[in-house]
């Protein structure tokens, strides 16, 4: 199990990989992702050349240094901004990118997913609800969105032949946090 993340020693290791795979022909740097690269193992941008591993999935599936999960994810990338340097072009994951990875993780069961264990993005099971106000007749309205172009549409109607009116557009009263489940109750 990695315990400290070492940068200088995730840059052994990719240097090694790419001498391997790509006679040392990729220019790029590595280094460990924040805390909250939580969906994807690893990212590689093109212009700026750099690979970020996840250390939240290397933590979460218990990943060594010499893992093959660790080995195949750090080649994956090199092999997008190897693809990217030689030809010119971002190739995704297509026919020349899997060609290219079969020839260096042979034994992997593809080469665009793999099966580790990701962290789901924090969902929050609370959401904002907004209630507004008619300044004229005091009717209330809650919306689950923010806005300022609602106006009181029986008093449009009643006195400004049924078009929007200034005077008569919603004022808000209180926003508040429920769950999620309770939204119903107010619409
Ligand atoms: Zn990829
Ligand atoms: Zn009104």
């Amino acid at each position: 199990m990695i315990k400290k993340k070492c940068n200088k020693r995730l840059s052994e290791l990719a240097t090694k990989l790419n001498k391997e795979c790509f006679g040392s022909k990729t220019k790029f740097t590595i280094q460990w992702g924040s805390r909250r690269m939580t969906s994807s193992f690893g990212t590689a941008h093109y212009k700026s050349k750099l690979i970020k591993i996840s250390p939240v999935i290397v933590d979460l599936n218990k990943i060594s240094w010499d893992s093959e999960d660790l080995r195949e994810v750090i080649v994956h990338e090199l092999c997008h901004l190897y693809l990217y340097q030689t030809t010119g072009k971002c190739q995704g994951h297509n026919k020349l990118f899997q060609a290219e990875m079969d020839k260096h993780c042979p034994n992997a069961t593809s080469h665009t997913y793999h099966s580790l264990k990701t962290k789901p993005k924090n969902k929050s099971n609370k959401t904002w609800i907004h209630t507004y106000e008619c300044p004229n007749c005091q009717y209330q309205v809650v919306y689950e969105r923010k806005t300022d172009r609602r106006a009181c549409g029986k008093c449009c109607k009643q006195y400004n032949g049924g078009k929007w009116a200034a005077d008569y557009s919603f004022v808000l009263v209180e926003s508040k946090q429920v769950h999620k489940n309770s939204v119903w109750l107010y619409k």
